[in-house]
């Protein structure tokens, strides 16, 4: 059989699953012939090796179970970075680059000359945290945490895949609980899907990545808010995305909380990310 046969199949496969079969055929083809997508028309009468069919098939049935794309090929592009992925943490979404954009912002328009702490909490693939120390040129300690040590590995992976000369450290830790320093700046994507919510979210989603990243745990917002009293340094500032159903009453505690909030929408337009500083008057 030939390649070009082999796609063809893939595809008419593939058409039950996903609206782009064509496209994650092309996508799987190219992962097992280990060539760029561009170059699979170059020689796609040549026969398919047995083993590469093999192959093909296997990872075309984990397809067909719905096993997202990026957990099939292990890797999910984010902020210009490949990050390595697994069932271990969530798939790094597109609107998250927001978020990070956001920082950056924040980053680029300091002007103290010292060195700023970030930390990133709940960082799973570490797609935040690792995007900002590739991003940003200035002095920074990085701090990446997760309550998932298996999330971590995977954090960790990936600093050593993509950032291997930065210093940058990892943290298995619930929320902000062990902790004794301040931060500048705690930037995260926290579990925010309600259980009635996750129940109707796609079967990709609910069979294949982690619950725990996505439905937080009882009172996981006011425990998290409380702490950034002794965890948020009195210049900091907190980044988070969150539950566009939720967002306004996110930005209301925090205000009671004695932050000045600002809500940032998404590429549809919802508001879906927060970005807190103490107000100048706070008591404390
Ligand atoms: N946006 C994610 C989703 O679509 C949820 C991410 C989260 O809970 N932090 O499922």
């Amino acid at each position: 059989m030939s390649y070009r046969e082999a796609l063809r199949l893939l595809t008419a496969r593939l058409k039950k699953v996903t609206n782009q079969p064509r496209f994650e055929a092309e996508l799987l083809l190219a992962f097992v012939r280990k060539i760029s997508r561009e170059k699979l028309l170059l020689d796609d009468e040549k026969e398919i090796p047995p083993e590469e069919w093999k192959l093909l098939n296997d990872l075309c049935l984990q397809r067909e179970i719905y096993k997202p794309m990026a957990y099939i090929l292990q890797e999910k592009e984010f902020f210009g970075l490949k990050f390595f992925v697994n069932q271990h943490t969530l798939i790094p979404r597109p609107e998250t680059e927001i978020l990070v954009e956001e920082v950056l912002k924040h980053l680029q328009s300091r002007s103290n000359p010292q060195p700023i702490s970030i930390l990133d909490m709940g960082c799973g693939s570490g797609c935040i945290g690792l995007s900002l120390a590739h991003e940003y040129t200035g002095k920074a300690h990085y701090f990446l945490t997760d309550i998932s040590f298996p999330a971590l590995q995977v954090a960790k992976q990936n600093q050593k895949r993509l950032l291997p000369e930065k210093k940058i450290y990892f943290i298995a830790m619930n929320q902000l609980l062990g902790f004794s320093t301040t931060f500048d700046v705690i930037v995260s994507n926290p579990p925010y899907v309600t259980e009635q919510e996750y129940d109707r979210l796609q079967l990709e989603i609910q069979h294949f990545e982690p619950k725990q990243a996505l439905v937080p745990s009882k009172n996981f917002f006011e425990n998290l808010f409380a702490s950034l009293n002794t965890h948020l340094s009195n210049k900091g500032v907190f980044f988070m995305e969150t539950n566009p159903n939720f967002i306004e009453k996110h930005a209301k505690q925090l205000t009671e909380k004695g932050f000045f909030v600002q809500t940032i929408p998404d590429y549809t337009g919802q508001n879906h990310f927060i970005k807190a500083q103490w107000h100048p008057f706070r008591k404390l």
